[in-house]
Formats: structure tokens, C-alpha cells, sequence
């Protein structure tokens, strides 16, 4: 039997960093943003890049913990790539 991986802050942080870069993301480009952000502000693109990059660090980190996590150390049964 597998060991369950415990929850703790540090198993959150992909997801807890995923919602963060989701909300920055919304609210640089989605209609409830404020406006000093949203459309032609001087903070619109560095707050969209910084919310971009980390979704991108956030999928990096849950994806190399799938690896770690699964039994034959392959994510989704992809056999066509090896990290
Ligand atoms: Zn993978």
C-alpha cells in the first residue's frame, strides 16, 4: 500500500501559488479588475507576466511531485517523455 503524502503548507504551495497567479491574471485582464490595472495601466503587464510565470512555476512544481509521488515515476501514464 502506497503512503498517502500528508497535507501540509508546504504541499499547498503549488495550489496556494496557482490561485494567487489566477487571481492576478483576473484581475489585470478580467472585467472585475480595477481599472488603475486593467486596461492600458502602467501595472497592467508587469502584474499579468508576474501572475503568468508563476502558473507556470506552480505547474512545474505539481508536475515534478507527480513524477515523485507515482509508483513507476511517470506522470499520466505518459511514456513519451522523461524529466
Ligand atoms: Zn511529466
Amino acid at each position: 500500500m502506497r503512503e498517502q503524502p500528508s497535507i501540509n503548507l508546504e504541499s499547498l504551495l503549488p495550489y496556494l501559488g496557482a490561485l494567487v497567479a489566477l487571481s492576478l491574471v483576473f484581475i489585470t485582464n478580467g472585467p472585475l479588475g480595477p481599472a488603475a490595472i486593467h486596461c492600458g495601466g502602467a501595472l497592467h503587464r508587469p502584474i499579468n507576466l508576474l501572475g503568468c510565470a508563476l502558473l507556470i512555476a506552480s505547474n512545474r512544481v505539481a508536475h515534478q511531485r507527480a513524477h515523485k509521488h507515482a509508483p513507476d515515476g511517470k506522470c499520466c501514464n505518459n511514456e513519451s517523455h522523461n524529466h
